[in-house]
């Protein structure tokens, strides 16, 4: 397995592209550590990994919050020793506007979390990983991590963000054995797309010239190559799993 004796972290591991993420690096060997804010949600994908003879543990954090996050690495090693791979994925969609009309409360959430969020993530693990001797980090973007997003500029800013702040990491830590990357899913069927009506999921459906929405599966497979040694020569880049989307 391509993840064995490795210990690895996940943050909104309790539905969508976290959750199959979580399930894709416990089914490879890791030591899987499933954190989100929905104890419910992070306690049953643990029982899930479980049940299929994968080792993990649930600890509880909002990664908008510093504190929590800092406790959240520390947890990681109380449990496991060490920090080798942290994946940065929970985030929100916020509210739909276009920009003038855009709340403020929305735009600090969905900064708060989808971009704060990721920093304080990369910012503990980072430390935790120089500790240990490397790492590897993998931030969920989007593909509004490149391209607009019409009535999500909260969204967009936060995800074009993530894309820099990854770069930076990259360059920073080259000589450091720590490696960080980016992904960039375009719409996937979990959870943040249920509320979509189903006018509004045609009208998705139709900017992927696959011709279909993307599993979360799919999403893990990229983040599993990029958390692997298979991708050693990879660091500060940003990588699409888009069905085409940005290609048009
Ligand atoms: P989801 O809503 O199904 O899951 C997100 C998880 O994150 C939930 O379990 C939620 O409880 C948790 N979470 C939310 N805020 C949190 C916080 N402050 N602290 C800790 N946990 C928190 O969403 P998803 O579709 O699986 O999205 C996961 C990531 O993928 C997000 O960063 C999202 O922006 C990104 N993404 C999603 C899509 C898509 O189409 N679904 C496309 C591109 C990128």
């Amino acid at each position: 397995k391509i993840l064995d004796n490795k210990v690895a972290l996940v943050t909104g591991a309790g539905s969508g592209i976290g959750l199959a993420i979580a399930k894709l690096y416990a089914k490879e060997g890791a030591k899987v550590i499933v954190s989100d804010i929905n104890e419910e949600h992070g306690k049953s994908a643990v029982e899930d990994i479980k049940s299929t003879g994968g080792e993990a543990t649930f600890v509880k954090a909002d990664t908008s919050n510093p504190e929590q996050v800092e406790a959240l690495i520390k947890a990681t090693v109380d449990a496991y020793g060490r920090l080798d791979i942290a994946c940065n994925n929970a985030g929100i969609g916020g509210e739909q506007a276009t920009t003038g009309d855009y709340s403020i409360d929305s735009w600090k959430k969905v900064l708060n979390v989808n971009l704060d969020g990721v920093f304080y993530g990369c910012k503990y693990q980072l430390s935790q990983m120089e500790k240990n001797g490397g790492g590897v980090i993998v931030n969920i973007a989007s593909i509004h991590g490149t391209v607009a997003a019409p009535l999500s500029s909260a969204y967009t800013t936060s995800k074009h963000a993530v894309v820099g702040l990854t770069k930076n990491i990259g360059v920073e830590y080259g000589q450091k054995n720590i490696r960080c990357n980016a992904v960039g899913p375009a719409y996937i069927e979990t959870p943040l797309l249920e509320r979509a009506s189903g006018d509004m999921k045609e009208a998705l459906i139709a900017k992927h010239p696959m011709g279909r929405l993307g599993k979360s599966e799919e999403v893990a497979e990229l983040v599993l190559f990029l958390s692997s040694e298979k991708s050693s020569f990879m660091t500060g880049g940003y990588y699409l799993v888009d069905g085409g989307y940005t290609a048009v």
